[in-house]
């Protein structure tokens, strides 16, 4: 078994695909856990850890957990590692609209998501982060209603449509979907899933 760390249920749907199919998954909700891991790390891959060691030594459950975010070249890596608690109390709707203007008049809209995959055993005390990115850009508008977060501002590389409108595409190329593909190459080596 292995426990699914996060409460977002686009990030559960996202990873459920990437997990091997041979492994019964469960989320946090389903074991009944309330409390909340701290994600006060520096970086992605320290905070991916942090969630995987908390919520795998309360539940005694293998744990995967991922930390992520986007980061935009041109406000210098912002929001990055905040990209969850950046105007917290606003929508993303207000959150990308602020993006855009922030970007308005700046040539440069490189941006890329990253995403850092942790698995953790607590009886075996194996920890293991991926930490893997997707290149693209920042649109100049809010386009599509797919995905999830900043989903419909962001472009990557190779493509015309964002994130948001895309519907299956996103989850070959995502910085998810190649995160936790390394994690599960990895593991795949080391452990005997069952
Ligand atoms: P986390 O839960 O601390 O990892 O927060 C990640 C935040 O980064 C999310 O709440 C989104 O705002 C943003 N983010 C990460 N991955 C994605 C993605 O695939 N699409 C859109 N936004 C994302």
């Amino acid at each position: 078994m292995l426990l699914i760390a996060t409460r977002n249920k686009h990030k559960i749907e996202e990873i459920k695909r990437f997990v091997p199919r041979e492994i019964e998954v469960v989320s946090l909700d389903d074991l009944g856990v309330k409390l909340q891991a701290p994600e006060d790390g520096n970086s992605f891959v320290e905070n991916s850890i942090k969630k995987a060691i908390f919520y795998g030594n309360i539940t005694k459950q293998r744990t995967i957990a991922d930390d992520s975010g986007l980061v935009i070249d041109a406000l210098d890596g912002f929001p990055g590692v905040h990209s969850a608690r950046f105007m917290e109390d606003y929508s993303y709707e207000q959150k990308m609209l602020f993006i855009l203007e922030m970007l308005k008049n700046k040539q440069n809209r490189a941006a890329r998501f990253v995403c850092a995959a942790a698995y953790y055993d607590p009886i075996e005390k194996i920890v293991l982060s991926c930490e893997r990115d997707v290149k693209g850009k920042i649109s100049d508008s809010i386009r599509g209603t797919g995905g999830f977060g900043y989903d419909p501002i962001f472009i990557p590389d190779g493509y015309e449509t964002t994130f948001g409108e895309m519907i299956e595409e996103k989850h070959k190329l995502s910085h998810r979907y190649k995160a936790f593909s390394d994690l599960f190459e990895k593991l795949d080596d080391i452990i005997f899933f069952k």
